[in-house]
């Protein structure tokens, strides 16, 4: 089958490699339909993320169940489905808890989509099929009358973006909220529709982009250029809750600095580098909570699809680009906010 291999910075090519097979009597094998591009895949893609290669690339997934282990009953054949790209047996004691990217029946991190990095290399969606292990309790179907495109990045970027908010907005109903946008672009817009469709009064947006300040302008934040100098921008009030989207040491020492006393901040990455300059003494004496950590995809999805389903949240609005996959190389690195690849394959 073609599969999207990365070899390397700039080195994506469509390559033969040998169609999966159901193993287990637990495995589905799922042809994709429609892939999210993550956040993540082009700083993979041009080497801004090292990642040691080769590997199938694409992990925000919907597809078409065709074939089913036979210990199976929960999806059938022909089933759309959306598949969250960390694997969890949600049976494990972490698992249970919600704690789906801490599942302790595979190895930290495996995912579809990230090679060797994420654990057990899965393969990727960017392919004709993709085995799903534990396909019972991994695949959520999709609600008749939703578009593939839409659901699309509802595996990741837009669970990431709603679990920036969703826990704090339930400490604290109606809160304002600010969202710093940046290295993690969709993520960060995702937030701020996410914030919105939970009841946020008020959803501010700081970024650098003019793009992005665009779009979170049209889905309902108020938006501020940050023009690059994050060490000047002055808001008029503080948060108690932020989201850091924005990655790098700047931004998020911006975040961190516009949370009001006994308020929240959730960054969506460890940056770009293991060390990073975190105001830790300021952070204490006004009670900043720091949320840091990768989000627990098949957890959350479940509730984001709830959110789409019911209209209060189009992941839709922010899709910049729809690219087939026979052109999904040179999609990888277009710079526009969010790409969604649909499988022309067929
Ligand atoms: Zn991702
Ligand atoms: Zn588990």
């Amino acid at each position: 089958m073609r599969a999207l291999m990365f070899r390397g910075p700039m080195a994506i090519a469509w390559e033969e490699i040998e169609t999966p097979k159901l193993l287990e009597s637990r495995d589905a094998l799922v042809r994709p339909i429609a892939v999210a591009r993550c956040d993540l895949d082009p700083a993979i893609a041009i080497g801004l993320y090292p990642m040691p290669a080769p590997f199938v690339m694409g992990h925000e997934m919907v597809g078409e169940v065709v074939a089913v282990g036979e210990a199976i009953s929960n999806v059938h054949l022909g089933d759309k489905v959306i598949v969250p790209f960390q694997l969890s047996c949600m049976t494990c004691a972490p698992c249970l808890r919600g704690h789906t990217n801490a599942c302790v029946n595979v190895p930290s991190g495996t995912a579809f989509g990230l090679g060797p990095h994420g654990g057990v290399d899965l393969g990727g969606a960017l392919a004709e099929l993709v085995r799903v292990p534990w396909a019972d309790v991994m695949l959520i179907p999709l609600p008749e009358g939703i578009d593939p495109v839409v659901a699309a990045g509802i595996p990741d970027n837009v669970s990431d973006g709603y679990r920036c908010v969703a826990a704090p907005l339930a400490e604290r109903p109606g809160a304002p909220v600010l969202v710093v946008g940046g290295l993690a672009p969709s993520v960060g817009l995702y937030a701020v529709m996410a914030a919105i469709a939970l009841g946020a009064e008020k959803v501010l947006y700081v970024d650098d982009d003019a793009s992005r300040l665009e779009l979170a302008a049209e889905v309902g934040a108020e938006v501020m250029n940050a023009k690059g100098q994050w060490a000047d921008v002055k808001l008029e009030q503080k948060f108690p809750i932020v989201v850091d989207a924005n990655v790098l040491d700047a931004g998020r020492n911006f975040a961190l600095r516009s949370v009001e006393p006994c308020g929240v901040c959730t960054s969506v990455s460890g940056g770009a580098s293991s060390e990073s300059n975190i105001p830790l003494q300021s952070m204490y004496l006004k009670g900043i909570r720091y949320e840091i950590g990768r989000v627990h995809a098949c957890a959350t999805a479940r509730p984001v699809l709830g959110l789409v389903s019911s209209g209060a949240l189009d992941p839709a609005r922010i899709v910049s680009k729809v690219v087939p996959f026979s052109e999904a190389v040179d999609g990888m690195t277009l710079p526009v906010t969010k790409v969604v690849f649909v499988n022309d394959f067929v």
